[in-house]
């Protein structure tokens, strides 16, 4: 197997080796906090300015822009669940989340995607569900679309970091 998932520790506003950062999003597209506010920082004004003529995202969606003042040249915006109780459909939208993601990278020639933990923070996915689900899906994803050729974790703490790190060795998966 040729595809990658690499794990790395920090912001990934930073990955100056990505060809698409991935936004963890809302169905706005017109910002947020966490990961979104951090990328719509970094990025400049003239990301918000080109999202607003997206007319939102859907969950489970993906949705790309440029990356303006990001070290990559794409962002791609996607939306993750809102965590409840894990019977409304959360599996199944997040893994939608990945695998559009990806579908979206290997349409736009991006062989390099940086992922945040989707639906990990504010959104409440339970830490190992949410990185089981991202390594599986990302993997199975990759395999359909060789395009894309690495994808790139960015755990912005120890506990989730380590919740990665578990799900990728349970999958049998390169590091
Ligand atoms: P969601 O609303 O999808 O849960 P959040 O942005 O709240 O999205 O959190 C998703 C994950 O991204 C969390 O694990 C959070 O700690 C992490 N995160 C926040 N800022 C950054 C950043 N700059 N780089 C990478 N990960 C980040």
């Amino acid at each position: 197997m040729n595809a990658q998932i690499t794990l790395h520790k920090g912001d990934i506003t930073t990955d100056a080796q990505a060809d698409a950062i991935v936004n963890a999003a809302n169905t706005s597209l017109l910002g947020g906090g966490g990961v979104d506010g951090a990328i719509h920082r970094a990025a400049g004004p003239e990301l918000l300015m080109e999202c607003r003529t997206l007319h939102g995202c859907q969950t489970g969606e993906a949705k790309i822009t440029k990356g303006y003042r990001l070290p990559a040249a794409h962002v791609i915006h996607t939306v993750g669940p809102i965590y409840r109780d894990g019977h409304h459909g959360e599996p199944e939208l997040l893994a939608s989340a990945y695998r559009r993601s990806i579908e979206v990278a290997a349409e736009h020639g991006c062989a390099r995607v940086a992922f945040p933990a989707i639906s990990a923070g504010v959104y409440g996915y339970p830490t190992d569900q949410a990185a089981r689900i991202a390594v599986a899906t990302v993997a199975q994803a990759m395999t359909e679309h060789p395009q894309v050729s690495e994808a790139r974790f960015w755990l912005f703490n120890e506990r989730v970091f380590h919740a990665f790190e578990a799900a990728l060795s349970e999958l049998g998966a390169v590091s």
